[in-house]
């Protein structure tokens, strides 16, 4: 197979390419060898047990000893065997994994920025607090919000906080709801969200194009209603036309409507949520706005809301003095309290508003126009090949299903795996759970024509090989150093920590 795909090398992304086995680095430890070399001593040494005391600890356990060079080669060597987003493409649908400019990350490592202490006085941090202020007012006129808080660290953490906010506004108002309502075609943080804040999760079923259905809607929303959590555009990469319509319906019975607004990317510089009825929404800098995220962090999800709910947003919230100075604003006796320790994820502040200098308004604007282009593209040139279940407009992610491979015994996972094989990271699999065998694709405006076509290409030789050898995908992939692996054991059995093989096989016994 891979000589068939040789024969034709201008669609060959991927190829055969020396890659060394590599031991563990515990494996390659051996008793006195130093990776540093410390100059002499020249104050007088001091046992460590006199200074510590019982503290002082005897046994470190077993730390792995090697020279310089095999730990740089240790770790640059594990570094090639991983996908990264400076790799290629990686078209994992509700991520978007764009591409991170490195003009941030020189931002971000300005000195006065980077070594900035959280516990240093605001005289001499006026220049972190100006970051901050801008950054704020910057997202408040991208929202079309009236208030901002930046603690939150992820998407996740920015909607408990907005719902929190909505259940502190409920309960002063004397009026504390038991549900929050959830479309199927929502994020599935969202409901998990609803649930740690204390409220009793409803679903709200999608009409058949993939939109909220108003009149379910209209049925569901009771006194007891706190909040509609909206995904917006939906995981289906479909925009709520309805929006006014719902925010309406339930601000007509005391309910609130927070928006998930971690798809940004399809809306930034067209649309802002703030003068579509929308009482609270959050952020993610870490999609949107470019800064770097995937394998836990660090992320940043701001919530922007309206007026109302400014006096219980966490503390401490940035304040203008009456000379100008900036200053953190303490004593806010509404506020819900802190989410997250000082400010936030400062470094991701810095990148977000150098992303979004860098391309200006127009800029920001042109790249949601390519983001949804780039998603209509491959909609366009795979529809036919895949399924596509729902035909409404595609925003910045398309959603197909395995519908015409399930025929062939082939699903949405053997046809991720296989897309390994062509050098791309897979895609979303079996999400939003409103489609059966989704295949959820984003490739994000930082993708050229041409590796996009390179894709599309992959993509429609793997539909063709589910039609002629579908054993080719069910075992796939098969150009990586690790075929196929059970990833029930893996998620369910981890082995997280090395042991010595003796004390591992003792463990066994
Ligand atoms: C990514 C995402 C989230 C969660 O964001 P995290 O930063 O991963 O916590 C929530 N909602 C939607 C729609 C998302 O795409």
């Amino acid at each position: 197979m891979a000589g068939e795909r040789d024969k034709n090398f201008e669609w060959c992304k991927s190829t055969t390419q020396v890659n060394q086995n590599e031991a563990l680095i515990f494996e390659k430890s051996s008793p006195g060898k130093k990776g540093y070399k410390l100059a002499p001593l020249d104050v007088p040494e001091v046992d460590a047990a006199k200074l510590l005391g019982n503290a002082a600890r005897a046994d470190l356990g077993n730390m792995p000893e090697v020279s310089e060079p095999e730990i740089i080669r240790h770790f640059t060597r594990l570094s090639t065997w991983n996908y990264a987003v400076d790799y290629g493409m990686y078209p994992l649908g509700s991520c978007t994994m764009k591409y991170n400019p490195r003009v941030n990350e020189a931002a971000a490592r300005i000195y006065e920025l980077a070594e900035a202490h959280p516990y240093q006085p605001e005289k001499i941090s006026q220049g972190v607090l100006r970051v901050m202020k801008t950054l704020s007012d910057v997202l408040i006129e991208i929202t079309g919000m009236d208030c901002i808080t930046l603690q939150p660290a992820a998407g996740a953490q920015g909607e408990l906080t907005g719902i929190l906010l909505v259940r502190r506004y409920l309960e002063k108002q004397g009026n504390p709801r038991k549900k929050i309502l959830i479309p199927d075609s929502a994020h599935g943080t969202n409901p998990a969200t609803a649930a740690i804040a204390g409220y009793a999760v409803e679903n709200l079923k999608s009409g058949s194009d993939g939109l909220v259905d108003l009149a379910a809607l209209e049925a569901q929303t009771t006194e007891d209603v706190a909040a509609l959590m909206l995904t917006n555009p939906n995981t289906l990469g479909v925009f709520e036309q309805n929006i006014r319509k719902i925010g309406e319906i339930l601000h007509s019975k005391g309910a609130l409507l927070y928006m998930d607004g971690a798809n940004m990317n399809a809306l930034c510089g067209k649309v802002q949520p703030g003068h579509n009825g929308v009482d609270v929404m959050h952020l993610n800098l870490h999609k949107t706005f470019s800064t770097p995220h995937g394998g836990g962090g660090p992320g940043s999800g701001p919530v922007a809301c309206k007026k109302i709910l400014e006096p219980y947003l966490p503390l401490p919230t940035i304040k203008t003095n009456e000379d100008g100075t900036l200053g953190l604003e303490y004593n806010r006796p509404e506020s819900i309290g802190r989410v997250k320790a000082f400010y936030g994820n400062f470094g991701m502040f810095v990148r977000a508003l150098a992303y979004i200098f860098a391309n200006g308004p127009d800029g920001l604007r042109e790249t949601t126009e390519d983001a949804v282009l780039n998603a209509n593209y491959i909609r366009k040139k795979l529809e036919g090949v895949y399924d596509l279940p729902y035909k409404a407009p595609t925003l910045h992610e398309v959603v197909f299903s395995d519908r015409l491979q399930t025929a062939h015994g082939v699903k949405t996972g053997d046809i991720a795996k296989r897309l390994i094989d062509y050098g791309f990271h897979p895609y979303t699999v079996s999400f939003p759970l409103i489609v059966h065998g989704a295949l959820m694709i984003e490739p994000t405006e930082s993708e050229s024509i041409e590796e996009m076509d390179l894709f599309i290409h992959a993509m429609k030789q793997i539909a063709e090989e589910a039609a002629d050898t579908p054993e080719l995908l069910l075992d796939a992939p098969h150009t990586t150093r690790i075929g196929r692996l059970d990833e029930v054991s893996a998620a369910r059995k981890p082995i997280l920590r090395w042991k010595k093989p003796a004390e591992a096989k003792k463990a066994a016994e």
